[in-house]
């Protein structure tokens, strides 16, 4: 691939100076200030009941910012998983074992997966310089991500264009890929991946997707009849303040980037800034938290931007919406318990895309509706869908459950996104065999 940022390294390097250009990289990495998770760990915790679960959100709220819920509690059948900073480690554990919660290390040391992530990438970088390609076993940059979305769209003008829908608290293009056989106004799927910036695992498979649906075009016919009535509009980088923060400064930044005034705090989570059941269950309204709402609903541009997109368009029949990581496709609601009129048929959905996602590589999804199989989220962007009467609305959460988290290794991308894309093609002939 063309143009990139800092961390490539030319072919043709001997070991040594390969080795002397990576640990150059580091020194700059520190020099720029990126964070450091040396000796950080994650620990899975398994709650026994309703008041150990409450004893963790406690830590939630009494160290949000030194607590990161990378599962968070939600209920006794589900493990939590927390990163705990190395200087925290002694006094986290300590509560964990004063309160009688059982706990296991899942990851030891975050930043060695950190730096296996990032010399995978210098490599692929190297290999995509030499030969002009673009490898979608990788992970990329925004710049990357950017320039590929750019020739993709020459190579392929024939079935796609990219649309500007807006910009981001810190200028940057919303971009939104639109496959279209023609004709004005059709009937819409919408994909959106990477709301939350860290969950790299879901731009890579949204760009995958999008390659995906141009090759087997001509050659599924499922997806033949669904191009030949209907529109798929893909959303890759749906947060990319974060997404460009994740590269530059913290591989493990959630929230978009915008700042208030007087509030030090950082970000709002894009996933509960829509306006159905904003401020509900499941949301914070503590501008340091992960979950942090945000002063309104829509307040935020990257949201309000899909919200004037898909509003403005009018013909939106489906809306999955694809996050990382625990293995799992829910429907709505988020911010209530009481089932959707629909939800039958969403649970039977829901099902078979599961089905068809266990059928490539045997990998194995729950399903239910969000609040009840996995737990209250408010302000979320498929309850705002279904609201808007959207009633296929669908969120995924990817691989894995647990082994490396958000930090899984470029190795499963390909298997990831090829499982995903049978889950979507599931719901998408679904929505096309059941016009509303
Ligand atoms: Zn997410």
């Amino acid at each position: 691939m063309q143009g990139t940022q800092g961390g490539g390294i030319g072919p043709g390097l001997s070991p040594v100076d390969r080795r002397t250009l990576l640990f150059c990289n580091f020194i700059l990495a520190v020099a720029w200030g990126q964070v450091n998770f040396t000796g950080d760990q994650v620990l899975r915790v398994l709650a026994k009941n309703e008041k150990q679960l409450s004893l963790l959100r406690d830590l939630e709220i009494q160290k949000p910012q030194k607590v990161d819920f990378w599962r968070g509690p939600a209920r006794p059948s589900l493990p939590v998983d927390m990163r705990v900073p190395f200087s925290e480690l002694p006094s986290g554990k300590a509560y964990l074992k004063s309160h009688g919660l059982g706990y296991s290390g899942m990851i030891k040391d975050i930043q060695v997966l950190l730096d296996e992530e990032r010399d995978a990438m210098a490599r692929s970088r190297r290999l995509e310089r030499s030969t002009n390609g673009f490898s979608y076993s990788s992970y990329h940059t925004l710049e990357e991500i950017y320039n590929w979305i750019d020739n993709f769209v020459a190579e392929h003008s024939n079935l796609v264009s990219k649309i500007h829908i807006g910009k981001s608290f810190e200028n940057r293009s919303i971009l939104v890929l639109k496959f279209s056989t023609g004709g004005p106004n059709r009937t819409a799927i919408w994909i959106d991946t990477g709301i939350h910036s860290r969950e790299w695992i879901t731009h890579a498979t949204g760009i995958w997707i999008s390659q995906k649906i141009v090759n087997a075009y001509s050659k599924d016919h499922v997806l033949k009849k669904v191009l030949n009535t209907m529109d798929i509009f893909i959303e890759i980088v749906t947060n990319p303040d974060g997404f460009a923060f994740t590269h530059s400064m913290n591989r493990l930044w959630r929230k978009n980037k915008s700042i208030q005034p007087g509030i030090v705090c950082v970000g709002v989570d894009l996933n509960r800034n829509w306006r159905t059941g904003f401020g509900g269950n499941g949301s914070n309204k503590n501008p340091c938290s992960e979950t942090y709402r945000g002063p309104a609903p829509e307040s935020e541009p990257e949201v309000a931007a899909i919200v004037a997109f898909i509003t403005g368009h009018g013909n939106f029949k489906a809306m999955i919406s694809i996050h990382s990581y625990s293995q799992m496709v829910m429907y709505p609601y988020g911010h209530s318990l009481e089932p959707v009129p629909n939800h039958k048929e969403l649970f039977e959905l829901a099902k078979d895309a599961v089905k068809a996602l266990y059928k490539v590589h045997g990998m194995e999804y729950i399903f239910g509706s969000i609040s009840t199989t996995l737990d209250s989220a408010s302000g979320i962007t498929v309850d705002w869908a279904y609201d808007s009467g959207i009633k296929y609305a669908f969120s995924f959460e990817l691989r894995d459950t647990g082994q490396y988290g958000f930090l899984l290794p470029a190795s499963q991308i390909v298997p990831t996104a090829e499982e995903t894309w049978m889950a979507l093609r599931t719901i998408m002939k679904h929505t096309l065999n059941h016009p509303y």
